[in-house]
């Protein structure tokens, strides 16, 4: 058993964590209070390849990483900022990746090189405001009328809306057969028909677009259906396999840099004659944070490493998803306490992310849609049935 990254692994690792200190923390504030990311890191992240991290060079000149190596590159955005590291999660993971493994040849064409370049971000619309732990009865509908669909609803928190090229839509094309009657659609931005609505003003995680997405008689071209009618349910399932191994790496890099903040406020808070650090029951709690990002890195690398051998990985992925943001939401919590008053005022970095990390224990399914996920692989094959 090898536990190590490659060489390349840990050049490309190092690669990710200067960019992110150079480029990403000095912007972390400013978007995460101003509620927007600047356009120019975006830019940025583009001229390092990291727009195109997942797409393979050949044939459309993307950076081709293997996608442990990309959540190496999640896990070092979300040290300086999870909602940098968030819309380059969703770009890459969510959009992209479904354009490559369900596109066809003349949308992977018509859409992937202006994604690598960043002039389209991605967006991934599957939520509903009915639709949110069960995406199995949506709204939305799409009907095909001769060369064209033509979609109509309204799709809620969609991260990347105001700021993106190319929406992932997923709509009914049979609403009476629930799952098995949904259907995912490239949309370019431009389609007429497709308008950006309301903002969603969040805990955290602030520097994220999230925004409505009406779609009033919004008229695509029959060959932007991905995968065939009715695959819609399992292109959500597969994509999402991968979106939580991704949101898992983010909540490692991000309680991994609490720790840090911990560690350094512990050092210079003097109380008591000393360092706060010099107390037992402080160094307890930072030594059980330390544990618990450690023990989520193993679970989160291994999720990642299957994703990448191209193996099963649906339940990894999920106890990953669950351990992780349950965990930055703990430690944090912890680091926050660590900080005493200072922790509770806007001054100090920590309470950016600790609003953050509770929203990773929300996206991409919550904590309770992992436990199910997971019993349900326990159960499997016996006489219990899980259910949602
Ligand atoms: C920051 C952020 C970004 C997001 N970005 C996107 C995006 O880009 N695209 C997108 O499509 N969506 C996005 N979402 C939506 C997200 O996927 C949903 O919020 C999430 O799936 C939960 O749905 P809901 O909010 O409707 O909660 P509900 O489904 O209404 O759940 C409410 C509560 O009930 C619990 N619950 C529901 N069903 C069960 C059950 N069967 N058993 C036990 N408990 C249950 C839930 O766990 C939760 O605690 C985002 C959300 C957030 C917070």
């Amino acid at each position: 058993m090898d536990f190590s990254l490659t060489p390349e692994q840990e050049m490309l690792s190092q690669m990710f964590r200067e960019f992110a200190a150079k480029e990403v923390a000095r912007t972390a504030d400013k978007a995460d209070k101003e509620e927007t990311l600047p356009l120019r890191l975006l830019k940025r992240a583009a001229a390092q390849g990291f727009m195109g991290a997942i797409a393979p060079e050949e044939p459309f000149g993307g950076a081709g990483l293997d996608f442990l190596t990309f959540t190496l590159l999640l896990e070092a955005l979300a040290t300086e900022c999870a909602s940098t590291a968030l819309t380059i999660h969703v770009h890459n993971t969510l959009t992209l990746g479904t354009l490559l493994r369900r596109g066809s040849a003349a949308i992977q064409a018509n859409l992937i090189p202006a994604m690598i370049a960043g002039e389209r971000i991605g967006a991934f619309a599957l939520t509903e405001a009915g639709a949110g732990s069960d995406p199995t009865h949506l709204r939305t509908t799409a009907v095909r009328v001769g060369s064209e669909y033509v979609l109509d609803g309204v799709k809620t928190w969609v991260s990347n809306a105001a700021i993106a090229g190319v929406f992932v839509i997923f709509a009914a094309t049979n609403p009476a057969a629930g799952p098995r009657g949904l259907s995912a659609f490239a949309v370019p931005v431009e389609t007429a028909g497709l308008v950006i609505g309301g903002r969603e003003h969040t805990l955290g995680l602030s520097a994220v677009s999230i925004h409505r997405v009406y779609l009033n008689e919004c008229r695509v071209p029959a060959d932007h259906l991905l995968g065939g009618e009715g695959e819609g349910y399992k292109i959500a399932l597969e994509t999402l396999d991968y979106g939580r191994v991704g949101t898992a790496a983010i909540a490692v890099g991000l309680a991994r840099r609490a720790v840090e903040l911990g560690i350094k406020f512990a050092g210079e808070r003097v109380q008591f004659g000393g360092p706060i650090g010099n107390k037992q029951a402080l160094q307890g709690y930072l030594a059980d944070c330390a544990t618990e990002v450690a023990a989520a890195e193993g679970l989160t690398r291994r999720a990642a490493w299957l994703a990448a051998q191209g193996q099963p990985f649906t339940q990894q992925a999920a106890m990953a998803k669950l351990f992780a943001s349950r965990m930055a939401a703990n430690v944090t919590n912890k680091i926050l306490q660590i900080h005493g008053g200072y922790g509770y005022i806007m001054d100090y970095p920590i309470q950016r992310y600790y609003r953050d990390a509770r929203g990773l224990e929300i996206i991409e399914g919550t904590s309770q849609i992992q436990q199910i996920v997971i019993a349900s692989n326990l159960f499997a094959g016996t006489n219990v049935k899980v259910r949602p």
